[in-house]
């Protein structure tokens, strides 16, 4: 049996007509920069959010970036966020100048650890970027009353975790902004780049449709410094269709995650620790396991494709080093990354895929 780690070619198969049908009327229209069903997926997607502005941009890292610039981040300021996370959001950080300040995650969860937060904090923090890492919301109770408390922006890195919630809220509408990266194989993937930024502030919408589109809103008069930073209309199109599918998508996830659950409890291993404040909507299936790079290697000759996110962390990485020599221990992270794997998680995954994984885990630690 063979398991791919991510299939889009199975995703395409269930919405092939409705995609088809999008993607060729936009052509038509031939109104690809800014166009109508970028418009419509904006809306739609505000909607879903439950926010009152989305403005779609070229990626979820470029969603970042111009989220923070919308707050005024920049040269001299240090931005908190999670050691353990995807390179982009600390790219998105140094892009506008400032100085990124990882902080260690929380063993049980993998999230940004609320107790470590303040002893981070200096004068010239201005920002948090908690990143709801794997799908799972972090723990934004207590991030936003950091926030308040020493007045800081809270820029939601939501780029894992379209249609999470946390106490019933949707995850991006949480914070002062919330960021989404559309890139192929997240929950709501695109065919290419794109992102998008949430929010209830009309300041903070108004500057980044500004930003992303050359600083106009005329066209030839540029009133700020832009870049072309847009989603494109084809994209939306694609975008738009898929949104329509998401929750039934994530709660396939949800139930896959549970019966991969059950089946690794039987075995002695333990699925991911949930917290009980959110839905979780499992873009990755991350456990802990002993042995990680040999069971990999086992998996793989048995065609089950994994990942690990990440396998080395942030901290490590030769152009974090570089730019900030001496940086800190993250004893947490650093353990993690020795131990985690992603397994194949994906709406159109079949019941008896998830079995083979599991049996094929069992037959390498002979359980
Ligand atoms: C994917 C991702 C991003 C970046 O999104 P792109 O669209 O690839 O630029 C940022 N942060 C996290 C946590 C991500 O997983």
């Amino acid at each position: 049996m063979r398991v791919p780690f991510v299939d889009l070619r199975a995703q395409y198969e269930g919405i092939r007509q409705e995609i088809e049908r999008s993607v060729l009327a936009t052509i038509e229209r031939a109104d690809f920069i800014l166009g109508e069903e970028l418009r419509r997926f904006e809306g739609d997607f505000a909607r879903f959010c439950g926010v009152r502005f989305a403005v779609g941009v070229g990626s979820g890292t470029e969603a970042l970036e111009l989220a923070m610039r919308a707050c005024g981040v920049g040269a001299g300021d240090e931005v908190i966020t999670a050691a353990n996370t995807y390179m982009a959001t600390v790219e998105a950080i140094w892009r506008v100048g400032a100085t990124p300040v990882l902080v260690d995650v929380s063993a049980r969860n993998h999230t940004i650890d609320i107790a470590e937060i303040e002893r981070f904090l200096t004068a010239r923090t201005r920002a948090i970027v908690p990143v709801h890492l794997y799908g799972q919301s972090a723990d934004m109770a207590s991030i936003l009353e950091i926030g308040r408390k020493y007045d800081l922006k809270v820029i939601e890195d939501a780029c894992q975790a379209h249609g999470a919630r946390y106490n019933g809220r949707t995850v991006g509408s949480l914070g002062d902004i919330g960021c989404f990266s559309f890139y192929p194989s997240k929950n709501l993937g695109a065919y290419g780049d794109g992102g998008m930024i949430v929010t209830n502030n009309e300041g903070y919408a108004d500057k980044i449709a500004l930003f992303r589109n050359h600083g106009q809103r005329e066209k030839y008069h540029h009133v700020v410094k832009g870049t072309n930073g847009r989603l494109d209309t084809l994209q939306a199109a694609v975008l738009r269709v898929k949104l329509a599918h998401l929750e039934e998508w994530n709660t396939a996830r949800r139930r896959h995650a549970k019966y991969y659950g059950e089946l690794l409890e039987r075995i002695g291993l333990r699925g991911p620790h949930v917290e009980g404040y959110g839905e979780h909507v499992y873009h990755l299936y991350v456990i802990e396991v002993e042995d990680r790079d040999r069971l990999r290697a086992f998996l793989g000759q048995q065609g089950v494709e994994t990942g690990i996110h990440y396998p080395i962390p942030v901290h490590r990485q030769k152009a974090f080093r570089d730019s900030h020599p001496g940086s800190r221990e993250y004893p947490v992270t650093d353990a993690l990354s020795g131990r985690i794997i992603s397994l194949p998680l994906y709406a159109e995954l079949d019941d008896g895929q998830i079995r083979y994984v599991v049996e094929m885990i069992a037959r390498f630690y002979g359980r």
